[in-house]
């Protein structure tokens, strides 16, 4: 293996989504859900051979470009994307070790890309209030100094949406050159609130603004950027950047995107209704939103962040989880979409935060079986000679297909070169399970208080795939015949066993919602769930040996949560 430099050795990649997003609601990327004007389509339409066979030129194109931004032709440089302009001003500017600030949390790839060439980066938190997120100018301005090579402005900030004042951007633009250093400004979203700082590079020779078409135009797909700077820095800029680094086809489209700056400002008014819509409605959902100056806001979901994100993802609405960052714990970011969008969204979001009722599995989850059935298993194999672990039992039930015990003994049979019939194989079981008095080995998992506490919320029910009389059996014991609304058990889904969905289909029927939540601990269950269309959550015990596998299967199935204990169910369904 061929190592890189070693300041990527160190480095986490930025992870772009690989699958495809097309059709589904997509408010993660805070893309313009208006797409872009047709204009441009039209203009694609017309392509032609030279087009595609030449190698682009781009004057005519900057000419109109700067007149819509009002600044001189030798003020830009066209760029593949925003991220390529971030990219290309720091191999401008800085070398290894040189120090720059960076105001966080905000956009991934200033992080990423300072770390690809090794620089020094000082992070300063933003702060948070209940009003929103406050960018800090004091530490800023503290923070420059000498050493300081590059400060990085993000106006409006994605995610935290904060607008940070010209008056302020001028203070740091001022001690930034008494320093030496030069202030990078992010604008990708500046149509969003409708104020730019861009007429300062007139004023100023040490700031970049940095635009983009791929939000309020809606052309991400393009990649098509630039930068605004002193005509000298532009010439500098020139010889660090690809001379053909955006292509043909972008400047067509984009041509005919600034034809149509109404189909801009036709997204703005509608992003700014739904904002509201959204925050409004939110609130009446009592979760706290942050306000926004850009096409997106930061809602904070608290105990239900995860939840949330999983199961609108299940729904095919795609949010970002930015709950990584300290004072954006449990907070997810939500683009605005279109007013059907939204509605999805927030009807979707009733589900999720107010379940009407709940579905246990019943062994695993509410009942530990390991000394009952688990033994009983374990005794029917040493009776054919054989041996079985409790952590291979467990590994087999996780791994599904074999939900039914009977149906793992003759499989671990099977394996062992053992054909045996069924009938034999359930006589014995059987046998050994009534004989040695297993059912008695049972132990209660969940809290009967915690359970109780439930069933005054939510409607209560079993999915098992236990025959009727063992459950009886054991909720009599426990004395819970009273806590549970109705079970579905082997007899009621006439031979479609799990991970076949009838019998929680079955369920949900009787319950008359499908705002329900079931909570399984193997994959066929994960199965069910997904397949019957409701929310799963898994319990699962961080020690079983194959956890991390097991986690990644499970969550490809589209359980919105995994918990380690049944009785942690009271951190998320209070
Ligand atoms: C989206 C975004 C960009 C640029 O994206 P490109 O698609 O590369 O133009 C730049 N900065 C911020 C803060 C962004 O959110």
């Amino acid at each position: 293996m061929i190592t890189s430099k070693k300041s990527l050795q160190k480095m986490h990649p930025y992870i772009p989504p690989t699958k495809n997003r097309i059709g589904k609601i997509k408010m993660d990327f805070n893309e313009n859900a208006f797409g872009c004007s047709p204009k441009v389509i039209g203009a694609l339409k017309k392509i032609n051979i030279d087009d595609l066979s030449v190698y682009p030129a781009y004057s005519n194109f900057i000419k109109k470009l700067s007149s819509y931004l009002g600044v001189e032709n030798c003020q830009i440089i066209l760029t593949n994307g925003g991220e390529e302009a971030i990219n290309t001003i720091f191999n401008t500017y800085l070398e290894k070790n040189d120090q720059i600030i960076i105001p966080t949390p905000t956009f991934a790839l200033f992080k990423i890309y300072a770390d690809a060439i090794g620089l020094n980066v000082k992070q300063i938190n933003y702060k948070k209030t209940n009003k929103g997120f406050i960018f800090p100018l004091k530490n800023v301005l503290n923070a420059i100094c000498k050493k300081t090579k590059l400060i990085v402005i993000v106006n409006p900030n994605n995610p935290t949406g904060t607008y940070i004042e010209q008056k302020n951007i001028i203070k740091i633009i001022k001690k930034a050159r008494q320093n030496n250093s030069i202030v990078l400004i992010d604008e990708a979203y500046w149509q969003f609130c409708g104020k730019t700082s861009k007429e300062l590079i007139n004023i100023y020779d040490n700031i970049f603004v940095i635009q983009t078409f791929s939000k309020a135009f809606g052309l991400a797909g393009l990649r098509l950027g630039y930068i605004i700077s002193d005509k000298y820095n532009i010439k500098n800029i020139a010889k660090a950047i690809s001379p053909y680094s955006v292509n043909n086809l972008a400047v067509i489209a984009a041509s005919a995107a600034l034809d149509d700056i109404e189909f801009v400002n036709k997204s703005i008014k509608q992003v700014n209704k739904n904002k509201k819509i959204l925050t409004n409605e939110l609130k009446k959902l009592k979760i706290k939103t942050y306000c926004s100056s850009a096409n997106f806001l930061i809602a904070d979901f608290g105990f239900n962040c995860t939840r949330v994100f999983g199961q609108l993802k299940n729904k095919n609405i795609l949010l970002r989880n930015v709950s990584a960052a300290p004072i954006l714990k449990n907070c997810l970011r939500i683009t605005i979409g279109t007013q059907k969008q939204t509605k999805i969204l927030i009807k979707e979001l009733k589900k999720i935060l107010n379940p009407q009722a709940i579905i246990f599995d019943m062994d695993g989850v509410l009942i530990d079986v390991s000394q009952s059935y688990h033994l009983a298993i374990k005794k029917t194999i040493e009776y054919f000679g054989k041996k079985i672990s409790f952590r291979q039992i467990q590994k087999y039930k996780q791994m599904g297909g074999t939900n039914d015990d009977y149906d793992l003994l003759e499989k671990y049979l099977f394996n062992k070169g053992f054909k045996i019939e069924k009938t034999k194989i359930i006589d014995i079981f059987d046998k050994l399970f009534i004989k040695n008095n297993l059912i008695d080995n049972e132990k209660l998992l969940i809290g009967k208080n915690l359970l109780a506490k439930l069933k005054q919320k939510y409607k209560l029910a079993i999915f098992t795939g236990r025959p009727k009389k063992d459950v009886d059996c054991t909720l009599k014991k426990f004395d819970l015949l009273d806590l549970f609304d109705f079970v579905v058990s082997k007899e009621d889904v006439l031979g479609k066993l799990k991970p076949n969905p009838f019998g929680l289909k079955l369920a949900i029927e009787k319950l008359k919602t499908d705002s329900c939540v079931y909570i399984g601990d193997n994959i066929d269950d994960c199965i069910c769930g997904k397949k019957a269309g409701i929310e799963t959550i898994a319990v699962i015990d961080k020690k079983i040996t194959n956890y991390n596998d097991f986690k990644s299967k499970i969550e490809n199935f589209g359980v919105s949560l995994i918990i380690e204990n049944i009785n942690n169910i009271k951190d998320v369904l209070k």
